[in-house]
């Protein structure tokens, strides 16, 4: 019996030989053209089975850093202000990469960036603290765009409840927004930290250091869905105005010809190690990992702003299978931090573990059912393809990377 497969991901799940990630994996995509319809590209697996994301990790060592530094510092003194105005935007949060980005920046290379924040949905103590670190002890001008809170928390509910996508809302403001802000500001450059392709994106994304416009840009308002949902069916159904969501929305291709603004990775020029980032940020911009460890995975010092980000890494081991110690052991292992087995281990451990320590808050927030979101929602979002019943009729993985799933 052929099984169904839901959002157009492969039939037949495969794992890494060399990390934990499996071929379900998503390539990040553009994110306001995604409705519940729309088909996922996944990352591509050689025939070696080993994925795109571990050989873009191997291609860094052939990579000539001297050589690349070089490129960026042409690009820098191309743009950097005389007159102390700003030169560059690092959009982030004052976690351990932007906190990175912008210090290098200002100390490093001599330019005057400012900072931008589009906030966490529903801050963590820490992320306060650490985004307060940034521009405190780092030492930076930051621009914080609060959003409208009602149509925030409207579309962040939509995104749950037709896409399963709890983070959604936080991807439109870090994506879409920052590139606006710096046209609006005359700020030549913006910088984000790595590219999509370290975690598997086409390799080919990684040979340029420029960002992609169709992530950021868009011709057409009929293609645009936020929250699953078409911006039509917003004005009329939720009766949004289109200034409700202009800041959701992304710039026009024209918007951003015009004012010349250029989009980097920071990451295609300069060797980014998670790990090393996290102590730069530690030592240079006051950055604190939390006492405890992340629920989901092993980890306590990755992505730590949003109490809805715990939440977000569970709808993806719902959608694909992949949890949040896969992402994290994956990247780990590829830096050479823990070995396969210890990866596999630890996602026996902790992958797919639920995240109740905010889940009532989030769901007290957005006004939705918990139950209804363990239950009824989340369920309608397994795959039959990924997700079988054991005897005691639990939902259970049909593989997975220790090989005990239900039909390994
Ligand atoms: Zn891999």
């Amino acid at each position: 019996m052929k099984l169904v497969t839901k959002y157009g991901l492969p039939p037949n799940v495969i794992f890494c030989s060399k990390c934990l990630m499996s071929n379900q994996r998503p390539v990040s995509a553009t994110e306001f053209k995604h409705n519940i319809n729309s088909k996922k590209l996944t990352m591509a697996f050689d025939e070696k089975g080993v994925c795109d994301a571990c050989r873009a990790n191997e291609k860094k060592n052939e990579i000539d850093w001297y050589e690349r530094e070089k490129e960026l510092i042409k690009l820098l003194d191309k743009h950097r202000s005389k007159d102390g105005s700003y030169d560059c935007l690092v959009p982030g949060s004052g976690g351990k990469d932007s906190a990175y980005q912008a210090h290098v920046l200002k100390y490093k290379y001599g330019m005057n960036p400012l900072t931008y924040t589009w906030p966490p949905i529903l801050y963590t103590e820490y992320g306060y603290i650490n985004w307060k670190n940034w521009i405190e002890v780092g030492g930076f001008d930051n621009v914080t765009f609060k959003p409208n809170g009602k149509v925030m928390k409207l579309l962040t509910k939509l995104a749950i409840e037709n896409i399963y996508h709890p983070f959604q809302t936080f991807f439109f403001g870090q994506k879409n927004l920052a590139p606006k802000i710096a046209a609006q500001m005359n700020i030549p450059l913006v910088f984000y930290g790595e590219n999509e392709a370290e975690y598997g994106n086409p390799i080919a994304d990684n040979n340029t250091s420029l960002r992609e416009k169709s992530i950021f840009a868009a011709e057409n308002l009929n293609e645009i869905y936020l929250g699953g949902v078409s911006v039509r069916e917003l004005q009329e159904k939720h009766k949004l105005s289109i200034a409700d969501l202009k800041l959701f929305l992304p710039a026009t291709i024209d918007e951003l010809n015009k004012s010349n603004i250029e989009v980097h990775y920071l990451g295609y020029y300069l060797r980014w190690t998670p790990q090393e980032v996290y102590y730069y940020a530690v030592e240079n911009t006051g950055f604190k990992a939390r006492p405890f460890r992340t629920q989901g995975t092993y980890s306590k010092y990755n992505s730590i702003d949003d109490k809805i980000d715990d939440l977000h890494y569970y709808t993806t081991y719902i959608k694909f299978g992949i949890g949040r110690t896969t992402y994290d052991g994956s990247q780990e292992i590829r830096n050479n931090h823990i070995t396969r087995e210890e990866g596999v281990a630890l996602v026996n451990k902790f992958d797919g573990e639920f995240p109740d320590k905010y889940f009532n808050e989030i769901m007290d927030y957005l006004e939705i059912n918990p139950d209804y979101f363990k239950t009824i929602l989340t369920d309608n979002f397994r795959s039959p393809h990924l997700w079988g019943k054991d005897e005691n009729n639990n939902f259970k993985l049909r593989h997975n990377v220790m090989l005990t799933g239900l039909n390994d």
